[in-house]
């Protein structure tokens, strides 16, 4: 079989079920790199501004429970993105229905948020980590 972009060279590897040469592969492979990288950025974003705001005051306190309130901040986003999916993007509610509406989705945002985080990073270290080793 032979690469799907070169056809005049053999294919070396299988790429999402594609064939492809020894060089597509590495290009391939940097892109997947380099868009892990972003997102492992992004990720650390919120973590980083949670751990500034909370070190501010708490100079002295300790400071594993500060990364760990920091990861329990920062993983906010990632819960009420993940439970955005999961509900319906138009519903009626009465006022009051929203405001409690927001405060349950706020909380299990709290509870899944971190676990959600640390899966995402662990997921764009792997990519990065599987990248280096495939193009030393
Ligand atoms: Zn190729």
């Amino acid at each position: 079989m032979n690469c799907i972009y070169h056809s005049d060279r053999e294919a070396t590897v299988m790429c999402n079920e594609q064939p492809l040469c020894f060089e597509c592969a590495k290009a391939q492979n940097r892109e997947k790199m380099i868009e892990a990288i972003i997102k492992l950025t992004l990720i650390t974003i919120p973590i980083i501004a949670a751990m500034c705001l909370f070190f501010k005051d708490k100079i002295n306190s300790n400071s594993f429970a500060v990364l760990e309130l920091a990861f329990v901040v920062g993983g906010i986003p990632f819960g009420w993105m993940a439970l955005s999916k999961l509900t319906p993007d138009i519903f009626i509610l009465p006022l009051l229905g929203w405001i409690i509406y927001f405060i349950v989705k706020f909380f299990i945002s709290l509870f899944i948020g971190v676990f959600i985080l640390v899966f995402k990073m662990g997921k764009n270290i792997y990519i990065i980590v599987k990248s280096i080793k495939f193009n030393r």
